[in-house]
């Protein structure tokens, strides 16, 4: 049976935890591959959120899903880099929290994304939750529980 702290924990809504948008590293639809690679390197993420001006998210773009796109049968042809745009190679339908949802439901995910994009009622971007702070939210009610 779940405790009285537990069930606290996980109702708790994930607002609480979330990285701010304005804090997150993105590229939007229409940039070039180029520029992509450019940001996801210099940030050193393994993905970003791919938005548009409005702020709604698109898909998440890696690394891997540029180099894949201008890997040729011998060579990687870099100069393909300014001609592929993120949203030909970004992948689409990902898996995203609402602001509202609760801890329960983000620990459920976590376990299969390093993060995961978190939208308002309007399917505006507010931010991403990470298994990171997941974790540390975790290992913070474990030692308070164990006192
Ligand atoms: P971390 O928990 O900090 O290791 O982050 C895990 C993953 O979440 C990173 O590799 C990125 O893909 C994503 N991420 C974390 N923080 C940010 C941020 N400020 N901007 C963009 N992506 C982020």
């Amino acid at each position: 049976m779940i405790s009285f702290n537990t069930r606290a924990l996980l109702d708790t809504p994930i607002s609480d935890f979330i990285i701010p948008s304005e804090k997150v590293a993105h590229v939007q639809v229409g940039n070039s591959a180029e520029h992509a690679l450019l940001v996801l390197t210099k940030t050193g993420y393994s993905s970003v959120p791919v938005l548009d001006v409005k702020y709604r998210l698109h898909g998440l773009l890696s690394i891997k899903m540029i180099t894949e796109a201008i890997l040729g049968l011998e060579r990687i042809e870099y100069d393909k880099l300014s001609d592929i745009k993120v949203d030909d190679v970004m992948e689409s339908g990902v898996t995203y929290l609402y602001n509202t949802d609760t801890f329960q439901k983000a620990l459920d995910l976590v376990i299969n994304h390093a993060f995961l994009c978190v939208v308002d009622e309007e399917g505006t971007f507010v931010g991403i939750l990470t298994r990171r702070v997941i974790l540390k939210q975790l290992k913070k009610y474990i030692y308070q529980v164990e006192q």
